[in-house]
């Protein structure tokens, strides 16, 4: 190790430097997950809106099948007209009667016609309903994900602000380790974060779980500078 083993560390100022790394930690995952739950809200309020797009189209094709089949209707009808006034020009029974099984298929054909539209537009006031309650659904996630936005950006000035503070208390307690040890302190911290420094528990490390010696423990407490042969995290009394 680069450091001198003779090194003198209190275990208060390696305490306070952990928990102020644990700090910054936490802060840090809250801040990087106020965007992602903004995010998730947006996916809610997205897939609302798909819901009530569909169910939009859906209302529109039934209305088209529909307007089909009435302007089916419509021209089945005016044949029927048409068929019906020949009735009386007929030049022969055998007309007469061809015109009236013709009247009477387009009649049939009519009838099972109207059951259809009567049930198309049965159909079409279901799905309107279904529009409506998609129209209220995406209003209420949509004012949820206002919400949502705002508690997750009042919430980040707070814990920027709360992150700013540790960072300030950080830089202060930085100033207090001893300079023979500083770069590597720096080296160990940029690269660990707060898994650089660990608490001694019952004998062994608290960021491993190495068992200890005795030696070393003792080493700790007399304010020796020592690492944990395993992970290399500098180690302190809790
Ligand atoms: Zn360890």
């Amino acid at each position: 190790m680069a450091v001198d083993n003779k090194t003198q560390f209190e275990s208060a100022l390696l305490r306070r430097l952990h928990s102020l790394l644990l700090q910054i930690g936490d802060l840090e995952g809250q801040l990087a997950r106020g965007p992602r739950q903004i995010k998730a809200g947006e996916g809610v309020v997205q897939a609302s809106q798909e819901t009530l797009d569909q169910a939009k189209q859906a209302v529109k094709a039934a209305t088209l099948a529909c307007d089909e089949k009435q302007l089916q209707l419509k021209s089945r009808e005016d044949r029927i007209e048409g068929l019906k006034a020949k009735l009386n020009t007929a030049s022969s029974n055998k007309e007469f009667d061809l015109l009236k099984e013709q009247i009477a298929a387009d009649e049939q054909a009519n009838s099972v016609q109207s059951d259809e539209i009567f049930e198309g537009l049965e159909r079409i006031d279901e799905l309107q309903e279904a529009v409506a309650v998609a129209e209220r659904e995406l209003a209420e996630k949509t004012a949820e994900h206002k919400k949502r936005v705002e508690a997750v950006e009042n919430r980040m000035v707070v814990v920027q602000a709360d992150l700013d503070h540790v960072r300030n208390e950080l830089a202060k307690a930085e100033a207090e380790v001893p300079a023979a040890a500083r770069s590597e302190y720096k080296r160990l911290t940029e690269g660990r974060g707060d898994e650089a420094l660990a608490p001694i528990e019952d004998d062994s490390c608290g960021g491993c779980n190495q068992t200890l010696t005795t030696q070393m423990v003792d080493r700790v407490r007399l304010g020796f500078l020592t690492h944990c042969p395993a992970c290399s995290s500098w180690l302190y009394l809790p």
